[in-house]
C-alpha cells in the first residue's frame, strides 16, 4: 500500500520525552495546588491523555470543544463554543490543553472567554506552537512542546479532514493527499 507520508517532522520518541519533560515542570510549577485540567477537542485528545499520565499533582479533566476551522487548512477567523465546559472553574488552577497555536485566534477568545469566569489561574500548554504565523502578538502560551513551521501537520490527534490522529508520530501528508481531501 502506497504511504501518505511525505516527511515525519516529530518521532513518537521525541514526543514522549519532551511530554514528559512538560509534565516535569508543571509538577514542579503546581506543587501543593491541584489542577483543572481543560482539553480542547478533538486535536488535543492524544496529547492531553499522555500528558495528565505524567502529572502527579492531583488533576480533575473536563473538554471543550471550538469549531476555528472548517474542514480544510485555513482558518476563518470565527470561533464558536461547539461543546462548553461540564464544571464550573470559579476558583480553580486551570490548565488549557491545545493541540496547536496557529495565528492564536482560537486561543485568544478561549482565554478571553475561560477569564471571565473567575478562574484561580489560567495557563496554556500547547504541543506545537508556529509562531511565525501569529497574527495576536501579545498571546502568552505558557507551555509549549515543539516549536514548528509554518507546515500543516498531522498525527498524534491532529488531523486532515477527521483523518491521521491515530499516528504516533507528526508529519507532512504528500501534497496529493490535501488536494484530494484526505
Ligand atoms: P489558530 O486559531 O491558532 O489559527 O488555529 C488553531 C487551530 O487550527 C488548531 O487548534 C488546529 O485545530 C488548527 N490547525 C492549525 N494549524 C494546524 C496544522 O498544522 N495541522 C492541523 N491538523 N491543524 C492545525
Amino acid at each position: 500500500m502506497e504511504s501518505c507520508i511525505d516527511e515525519i517532522l516529530i518521532t513518537e520518541e521525541e514526543i514522549q520525552n519532551r511530554v514528559r519533560s512538560l509534565a516535569d515542570q508543571i509538577n514542579r510549577d503546581y506543587q501543593g495546588k491541584e489542577i483543572r485540567v481543560v482539553g480542547i477537542l478533538r486535536g488535543a485528545f492524544i496529547f492531553m491523555s499522555d500528558l495528565v499520565r505524567n502529572i502527579q499533582v492531583p488533576v480533575s479533566v473536563d473538554f471543550m470543544a471550538i469549531s476555528s476551522y472548517q474542514e480544510g487548512m485555513e482558518s476563518c477567523g470565527i470561533v464558536r463554543i461547539l461543546k462548553d465546559l461540564d464544571k464550573p472553574i470559579t476558583r480553580q488552577h486551570v490548565l488549557v490543553v491545545e493541540d496547536i497555536v496557529d495565528t492564536g485566534l482560537t486561543l485568544q477568545h478561549l482565554k478571553e472567554v475561560l477569564a471571565t469566569r473567575d478562574p484561580a489561574s489560567l495557563k496554556v500548554c500547547s504541543l506545537l506552537n508556529k509562531g511565525e504565523r501569529r497574527q495576536v502578538m501579545d498571546l502568552k502560551v505558557d507551555y509549549v512542546g515543539f516549536e514548528i513551521p509554518n507546515r500543516f501537520v498531522v498525527g498524534y490527534g491532529l488531523d486532515f479532514a477527521e483523518r491521521y490522529r491515530n499516528y504516533p508520530f507528526l508529519f507532512v501528508l504528500k501534497p496529493e493527499y490535501y488536494r484530494n481531501g484526505g
